[in-house]
């Protein structure tokens, strides 16, 4: 569903059974706000695997504005989809006002279906078809992924397979997720979806081969998967959610807002699974898999604090991922909500 559009230690020091890196502190390369004691729940280990999260821990790490977003454009929906099945209702039955010039106004500005004598039909064909069409085209993209793709499994990167456990097991999923590793051209990416009832996660191999083999930098992956495990955890990759806000997805500013607390959400946990920053494969995201390792984290701190003004504020209102400057400060900060508009 999302790209990670998702950090670093070297060395693949996972601890035999939970994936938990050896660092037990994460401390911030430059703090944008003064240094805190931040001791990420995910990051210590010292007797036997952590407890999974709790849902006061969970909620904590959403981004404040998400769930009154969500909200309103669970209620946009609904009325979207109130107000196309009355009016077909009173269309079929010519009669009310959905059947003169103000319905078809009101046909054409909602659903964008011009309201003639058959538009009733048309607006049932929308309201049942969409649904349907998101189904297959769900599980069209499924079978694209099994087809084409390895499935990260204890004998295919073990070690990575070790993570996928030990994050469901914290972040109280039900299963653990299929995680496909796959190359895309050179796109690095990655993203958790879903079909009908199951969630899966597509790892795009470009930047997971190089951050393996060459700069051995698990937690960078750890962080990724993470934040995509996130994503299912806090149900954003669900059929059901999709559905509720199906409509509402259309509408410009909020739906982006929205999409953007979202990946703020997904960051803010997957820092304190992994118990670093996740600087490290946001910059591998501006400048690629192999220089995101040479680049001086304050020098590029110090441009994010300069990118501002009115277009820089239109590109991130706009983006379905805060732009990099927000989400990196986001991530320097270490605890609350990133800036989602300002
Ligand atoms: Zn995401």
């Amino acid at each position: 569903m999302d790209g990670f559009n998702s950090n670093p230690e070297e060395g693949m020091n996972l601890n035999s059974n939970s994936g938990i890196p050896a660092q037990p502190v994460f401390q911030p390369q430059i703090p944008m706000t003064p240094p805190q004691a931040f001791v990420p729940q995910g990051a210590v280990k010292k007797d036997g695997p952590l407890p999974p999260f709790t849902e006061q821990q969970i909620r904590s790490f959403r981004h404040k504005a998400e769930m009154p977003i969500y909200i309103a454009m669970v209620i946009f929906n609904l009325l979207v989809v109130s107000i196309a099945l009355i009016g077909s209702f009173l269309a079929f039955f010519d009669v009310g006002p959905l059947t003169g010039k103000s319905g078809a106004m009101i046909n054409q500005l909602i659903l964008g279906i011009p309201a003639e004598a058959s538009a009733h039909i048309e607006i049932l064909i929308v309201l049942i078809g969409l649904p349907l069409i998101l189904m297959f085209a769900v599980y069209l993209y499924y079978a694209q992924y099994r087809a084409n793709a390895i499935r990260i499994t204890e004998k295919n990167f073990p070690e990575i397979y070790e993570v996928v456990e030990d994050y469901s097991r914290r972040l109280g999923l039900k299963r653990v997720p299929k995680v496909y590793l796959t190359q895309e051209n050179g796109v690095m990416n990655a993203f958790a979806t879903f079909i009908l009832r199951r969630q899966y996660i597509v790892l795009l191999a470009d930047l997971f081969e190089v951050a393996y083999l060459e700069h051995h930098d698990l937690n960078s992956i750890k962080f990724i998967i993470g934040h995509e495990m996130t994503h299912i955890r806090l149900r954003h990759s669900t059929f059901s959610y999709n559905l509720s806000i199906l409509f509402a997805e259309y509408l410009p500013i909020l739906s982006s807002a929205l999409s953007r607390c979202r990946e703020y959400s997904c960051d803010r946990v997957a820092q304190q699974l992994v118990g670093v920053s996740g600087v490290e494969p946001m910059l591998a995201l501006i400048v690629g898999k192999h220089l995101y390792k040479k680049v001086d984290i304050e020098d590029y701190v110090q441009h994010c604090r300069e990118t501002r003004g009115f277009f820089v504020f239109l590109v991130n209102l706009l983006s379905s991922h805060p732009i990099m400057p927000k989400r990196i400060q986001a991530l320097l900060k270490d605890h609350g909500s990133g800036r989602l508009f300002f």
